[in-house]
């Protein structure tokens, strides 16, 4: 499974990463990612990003810090990684959070209808066997 994100990358653009965001096509890239995973049969779900960077992912504890510092170093329970690796782990725990609610799970087939050209793949995925053709063995 994958948990992303939700951000608005069109309202971040116009804010403190300006240009940056959209040069960097993070929408385009988590359209991609929920693609592959609607494809591949795995989970998929976005999860609330506020705070991700500002909270410890072991104790659940507001730990402050702007964006220039890079180290999450919590005062409570002693966690120390780098700032992403924390936000990621963040978002990993929202989402299995997420998922063990009851009546969120359907969210998983939400992507399925506003991809296009997702009703032509799955009918070719469907006909299509890929056992055995895609590797020979190495001998
Ligand atoms: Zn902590």
């Amino acid at each position: 499974m994958i948990f992303m994100e939700d951000l608005d990358y069109c309202t971040s653009a116009k804010g403190m990463f300006g240009k940056h965001m959209l040069d960097a096509g993070f929408g385009q890239f988590r359209t991609i990612v929920k693609y592959v995973c609607w494809k591949r049969g795995k989970f998929f779900a976005e999860v609330d990003a506020r705070g991700t960077s500002q909270e410890c992912p072991e104790c659940g504890g507001l730990v402050k810090k702007d964006l220039s510092v890079r180290v999450h170093s919590c005062p409570n329970c002693g966690y120390t990684t780098d700032r992403d690796v924390a936000a990621g782990q963040n978002i990993r725990n929202r989402g299995i959070k997420l998922i063990s609610t009851v009546g969120q799970t359907g969210m998983e087939t939400a992507c399925a209808v506003d991809l296009p050209g997702t009703d032509a793949s799955q009918s070719r995925q469907v006909a299509k066997s890929r056992k055995g053709k895609t590797r020979k063995s190495s001998k």
